[in-house]
């Protein structure tokens, strides 16, 4: 791994979630060291989402706790705020403000959230475009762009605050299949910088490709975890064998 520095990013504590009578995360321990790429696999429903969110600080936990950088951040007194700025997300649907130019669609939660100055948060912006294919697009408005286009902008706005970590939860889900290569691309591009990235995926050459590590998680639970070798080439769990004879 590049830049492996052995710091644990984030991590999964006996995570517990339910939904009324419904347990979404059961006793979810999980660590992501820094520089890593963590990838969640697992049928529609069991709980890759629900867990990215928490992490994100989008649902609260049962019971367990998430650190991040070490520091507890399900502790009901932390800055959620802060929080989100040290973790990128980017979600299946792009949610780019249709109202916003790209530029504006980046630098919005800086400015506004973190009070970042416009010129910085400007420059950072444009930086990180042209570094992902994207020079020329900052004044464009996201229905002018391809959904390939719209899911890298949706990237540097995830990576415009400077993140920790980045969550990225079925990134290439909607895209029409000739786009989902130029974003897997990106994202493969981030793994070699170092950056420490959860993916949650149905794209399982891409994850097998991409992982340090894999999770499959089957009714809100890490059934099985272990690099991408051992995971997509022995895997240990019946039900790992079942669901990855199913998916490929
Ligand atoms: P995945 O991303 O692996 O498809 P999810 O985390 O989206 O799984 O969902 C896990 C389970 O939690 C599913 O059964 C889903 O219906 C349920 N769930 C997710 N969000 C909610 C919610 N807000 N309210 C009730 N049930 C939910
Ligand atoms: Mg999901």
């Amino acid at each position: 791994m590049p830049g492996w520095c052995g710091v644990t990013v984030l991590r999964f504590e006996n995570v517990r979630k339910v939904f009324g009578p419904h347990v979404v995360l059961d006793d979810v321990s999980l660590d992501v060291p820094a520089h890593s790429v963590t990838v969640l696999i697992g049928a529609s429903g069991s709980g890759k989402s629900t867990l990215l969110r928490c992490a994100n600080l989008l649902e609260t936990v049962d019971d367990g706790a998430i650190f991040l950088s070490g520091r507890e951040i399900t502790d009901p007194r932390v800055n959620v705020d802060e929080v989100r700025q040290k973790i990128g997300v980017v979600f299946q649907a792009y949610n780019l403000f249709p109202h916003l130019s790209v530029l504006d669609n980046i630098t919005l939660a800086p400015r506004r959230v973190h009070g970042v100055a416009r010129r910085e948060a400007e420059d950072r912006a444009l930086a990180l475009l042209d570094r992902l294919g994207l020079r020329g697009k900052a004044a464009d408005y996201p229905d002018r762009l391809s959904g390939g286009q719209q899911q890298r902008v949706a990237i540097v706005r995830a990576l415009a605050t400077d993140p920790t970590l980045l969550l990225l939860d079925e990134i290439t889900a909607a895209l029409d299949p000739e786009l989902v290569g130029e974003v897997l691309n990106v994202v493969a591009s981030l793994k070699d910088d170092g950056m420490t990235m959860v993916i949650a995926t149905h794209e399982m050459g891409f994850a097998r490709e991409v992982a340090d590590q894999v999770c499959f998680l089957a009714d809100g639970r890490v059934l099985e975890r272990g690099s991408s070798t051992q995971l997509f080439g022995e895997p240990q769990e019946e039900r790992t064998q079942q669901f990855l004879r199913r998916v490929s």
